[in-house]
């Protein structure tokens, strides 16, 4: 099987156009798009296809909690991601359900109105709930949420499905990937790289750092200096339960996303950090925060707090200082360029890949990664 296990050493092939390195949703969207598009791709990944963070996360696609001015880019991630998993010959789990974004006081309604005239004038139409309208359509929401905009923009696809699907169609499409293959040295030749993994070698022309948090220690070993910190961020799955929430809810505030997957669990998280130590690899959960997050859901919709968790975890996330992703060439490293998403980097994988793609096939940045290269970070 070409996707789980290590391939024999004697596959590792010795050239390739394009190298990505790191195997999560960004990498495979990044392969696939660049394989699509006529390159001889090669992926290499230290330890299994989305194996981090694309597959800890919520799989959430939502738009009403993202702000301007990221929200063209965010609409256009989505709208990304629609493409990519109509085109997958596997079901990844992709909807939109819409989405419900949930207000409780003063404040709130005055920033979910203004929300949703940023939304409106990006084209998303929202509706505006309260009262009886509000409780006929979202009966299990707690009667302190005095208002809710209502958008069928927002989505869902399953991280523990999504990984494997993509994998397999970069491998369509040409591509290969190498799991179990950490790079560990980078050196130029000519105008290329050529990079160190176990077992051997593989000269490129062109390399894609999409290594999430790990990117500053990946852009070192190029020279370059990738402004890039992890960061480790809690989620909270409940036992099964009758179908309820038909739809993500997320808060004006913030800090909550609930849904429920077609299995009857639900999700309960919102960008909540645990405690970590990157170098160890340790993803702990910080129960006091965690217990915020957890009141925070049951507050907003009760009947979560009849429910049982059956699991808190942590998964690592990129965070850069601005919270702008990065996507563009490494200044003064020809060939070299970096991908690495910040906060919703689920929701922009596919787009992320695209744009990528796009600057090493035609060695130009396209106008929706304006602004986002390195040097900005
Ligand atoms: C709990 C949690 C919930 C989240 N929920 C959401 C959400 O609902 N919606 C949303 O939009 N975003 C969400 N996110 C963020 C989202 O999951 C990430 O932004 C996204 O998955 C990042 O993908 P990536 O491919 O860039 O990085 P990663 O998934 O971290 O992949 C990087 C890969 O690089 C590999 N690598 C590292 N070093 C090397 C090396 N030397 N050689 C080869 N490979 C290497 C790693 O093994 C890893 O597989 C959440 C994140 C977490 C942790």
């Amino acid at each position: 099987m070409p996707l789980s296990g290590r391939q024999p050493v004697e596959s590792i092939p010795v050239r390739a156009d394009v190298v990505v390195i790191g195997g999560g949703v960004s990498g495979l969207c990044a392969a696939l798009y660049l394989a699509r598009g006529g390159a001889e791709v090669v992926l290499l990944e230290a330890g299994v296809v989305a194996g981090q963070g694309s597959s800890a996360n919520a799989g959430t696609l939502a738009l009403q909690n993202k702000r301007p001015p990221m929200l063209a880019y965010f609409i256009e991630g989505v709208e990304e991601w629609h493409r990519v998993a109509v085109g997958l010959a596997v079901d990844i789990g992709y909807g939109r359900p819409g989405g419900l974004q949930v207000a409780e006081t003063d404040a709130d309604l005055a920033a979910l109105e203004n929300q949703a005239g940023h939304l409106r004038d990006h084209g998303i139409a929202v509706d505006w709930l309260e009262g009886s309208a509000l409780a006929a359509r979202a009966p299990w929401l707690a009667s302190s949420v005095r208002a809710a905009t209502e958008s069928g923009a927002d989505g869902y696809a399953d991280p523990l499905r999504a990984g494997q699907a993509l994998a397999g169609a970069v491998e369509a499409a040409g591509g290969r990937i190498l799991t179990h293959t950490p790079v560990m040295e980078a050196a130029r030749r000519g105008a290329g790289y050529v990079l160190s993994v176990p077992g051997g070698t593989v000269a490129c022309d062109s390399v894609v750092i999409a290594t999430g948090p790990w990117s500053a220690a990946l852009g070192r070993m190029f020279g370059a200096e990738l402004a890039v910190e992890p960061s480790t961020i809690m989620l909270t799955a409940t036992e099964p339960a009758p179908a309820a929430l038909d739809r993500v809810v997320t808060h004006i505030r913030g800090r909550l996303t609930v849904k429920q997957t077609a299995a009857g669990g639900c999700l309960i998280g919102g960008g909540w950090y645990g405690r970590g130590d990157f170098t160890r690899r340790r993803r702990d959960i910080a129960y006091e925060s965690l217990l915020h997050n957890l009141r925070l859901g049951c507050a907003v919709a009760p009947f979560l707090a009849d429910l049982r968790p059956v699991r808190h975890w942590a998964g690592y996330e990129a965070r850069t200082r601005h919270g702008r992703p990065l996507i563009g060439p490494v200044p003064g490293q020809g060939g070299l360029f970096a991908l690495v998403p910040a906060a919703g980097g689920w929701t922009a994988a596919a787009l992320g890949g695209r744009l990528i793609a796009e600057c090493v096939l035609t060695g130009r940045v396209p106008p929706l990664a304006e602004g986002l290269g390195p040097e900005a970070g």
